[in-house]
């Protein structure tokens, strides 16, 4: 069995193995990326390679989606817990009170927590504790968790009414924003 490693100009690194035992022209993607294109001696390294640069959408949704995949799997250490409490401290509260302010809410205190089962929860006393993992979204997903638990200041259910509530706070978005946030998880 011939082991190469090359570097191929669209593709990147290829380990080439040709492989007396081999049936067939077959392609793997690792989970570092690196893609092992193995193929039977009987045939050249040129004509494998025709072969790979064919799977070229496919090698590259594989590797998105080995990327995605370790992305999701990401767990934070304690350092980067750390800097998100920092950052979340520093932002989160200046936000509830922005928005607050803007649509007229009137809360209690505002915790931040390493929550990672919800983003955010508003108690019946109308205090509004919120995930430090919320500096993992994007700013307009934040703007939407914290409209949503202060929309729970006047509403303390998930009934038409609230909903009706958030929606005039979000420009009509609600429901698509909600949707987004699906997509997201704490990590
Ligand atoms: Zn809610």
């Amino acid at each position: 069995m011939a082991v190469k490693q090359i570097d191929h100009p669209t593709l990147g690194a290829i380990t080439l193995s040709q492989n007396a035992r081999c049936r067939r022209i077959s392609l793997t993607i690792k989970p570092n990326g690196a893609v092992r294109l193995s193929f039977p001696a009987g045939i050249s390294v040129s004509r494998a390679l025709v072969f790979a640069e064919s799977k070229a959408d496919w090698i590259a949704a594989t590797r998105r989606r080995i990327e995605t995949a370790a992305t999701d799997r990401h767990i934070c250490t304690p350092d980067e817990i750390e800097a998100l409490r920092r950052e979340a401290k520093r932002v989160l509260p200046a936000k509830v009170e922005f928005f607050a302010r803007k649509f007229g809410f009137r809360y209690g205190r505002v915790t931040i927590r390493a929550a990672r089962s919800k983003w955010g929860c508003c108690t019946s006393e109308n205090n509004i504790s919120l995930s430090l993992f919320l500096m993992t979204l994007p700013e307009h997903l934040q703007n939407y968790v914290v409209i949503h638990e202060l929309c729970h200041t006047v509403h303390h259910n998930h009934s038409k009414r609230f909903h009706a509530l958030a929606d005039r706070c979000m420009d009509g978005r609600e429901q698509e924003l909600r949707k987004e946030l699906r997509n997201h998880h704490t990590a």
